[in-house]
């Protein structure tokens, strides 16, 4: 007997492990493990979403043009070259299956987004993941990782799951070290999150080129990760080939018009930034204070790092044991750290509550 096969490259790829929700026997889950906001959607939204309900015979608008107007004038960019997909996961989809191939590189940073790895091999790509310095993208290294056959360099800047922050002149210096037939893609999933001055989403590097693209989602301070909505800002002439090949209805009827109700919610987003500098500074410092390192974030999350392997484990039982549910990362080849959001006030004193009472994970091997 013989079965279909799949291109070979494929079968290197580990599926993604979306973040946990559930844990057995405990009644009370506080999911800390997806990044998703801490106060959910916007009222706003959630009310365009409700209205929607006697319009789902209709196909959505292909366009999103309402959805990619409102995205210009909020951001001051041309509508004309913003393009809306189901995440932005949707549209790293369609840029790595259009520019890389069978024989093709692409370039990440070794602790980078891991959709990149999987779908460059999804694409045929090779995948290079290049070291970082203490856990921050090294844009010498990648710039010496890019040979003949790179198409493709991927920098989610601040980077999930470090926090890591690469300042505007280092990303310009990324650009100018590519060849111009290299497609970079800036994913800016946290910009939002972002206080530092000295920080470009990447826009200035789309309008002045062909060849950079920077990528956006309402999954993360929009809390709108249920609905799966993202953009792209490109360049025209990237901007046709993502055209040609999306899905025509990409983004679906509800999910547009929430997300331009999300757009025009009064203070969410200054809200949502205070909240979450107050709150990562504050969970950052009590587990600083319990001899965990934490790594500087940028995000609405910190990666903990509890120096062993064992103690990541241990700390991460203790939070389960409690019903908390953050993010093991062993699939970032970092098993010694915790990837944990920054939820409400009181979910924040959950986990430092949950680690001071348990003191099982301190012994958790060697430090
Ligand atoms: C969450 C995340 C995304 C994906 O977001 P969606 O828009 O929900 O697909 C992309 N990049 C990074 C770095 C993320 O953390």
């Amino acid at each position: 007997m013989s079965a279909p096969l799949a291109r070979p490259s494929i079968l290197s790829i580990e599926a993604y492990a979306p973040g946990e929700s559930k844990v057995p026997g405990v009644n009370r889950i506080i999911k800390l493990s997806s990044n998703e906001g801490a106060f959910g959607p916007p009222p706003a939204a959630m009310q365009a979403f409700i209205t929607t309900a006697t319009e789902l015979h209709r196909y959505p608008d292909g366009g999103s043009t309402k959805l990619r107007d409102a995205i210009g004038a909020r951001f001051g960019l041309d509508p004309a070259r913003i393009i809306c997909g189901a995440g932005s996961d949707e549209l790293l989809l369609h840029l790595i299956m259009a520019f890389g191939g069978e024989g093709t590189e692409l370039v990440m940073s070794a602790h980078g987004f891991v959709m990149y790895d999987i779908t460059g091999r999804y694409a045929g790509c090779q995948v290079i993941k290049v070291p970082e310095r203490n856990l921050l993208a090294d844009v010498d290294a990648m710039l010496a990782a890019v040979g003949p056959r790179t198409k493709l360099v991927c920098l989610a800047n601040p980077n999930n799951p470090t926090g890591a922050l690469l300042p505007r002149a280092e990303v310009q210096r990324l650009r100018a070290g590519l060849r111009d037939d290299v497609l970079l893609v800036l994913d800016a999933a946290y910009a939002e999150y972002v206080t530092d001055a000295d920080y470009d989403a990447g826009a200035t590097l789309v309008d002045a080129g062909t060849n950079t693209v920077m990528t956006r989602t309402f999954s993360k301070i929009f809390g709108m990760g249920g609905l799966r909505v993202g953009w792209a800002y490109l360049p025209a002439n990237i901007a046709d080939i993502v055209n040609r090949v999306r899905g025509p209805f990409n983004v679906n009827l509800p999910a547009q018009a929430a997300a331009v109700a999300a757009l025009a919610e009064p203070g969410w987003v200054e809200r949502s930034v205070a909240h979450n500098a107050e709150w990562r500074g504050k969970l950052g410092g009590a587990l600083e204070a319990m001899g965990v390192k934490v790594w500087p974030s940028h995000g609405n999350f910190i990666l903990a790092d509890f120096a062993t392997a064992e103690r990541a484990k241990a700390a991460d039982a203790a939070l389960r044991g409690r019903g908390l549910i953050v993010r093991a990362m062993a699939a970032y080849d970092l098993p010694h750290c915790l990837r944990i959001t920054i939820g409400t006030a009181e979910e924040c004193q959950l986990v430092t509550d949950a680690l001071q009472a348990d003191a099982a994970w301190r012994a958790g091997g060697a430090v």
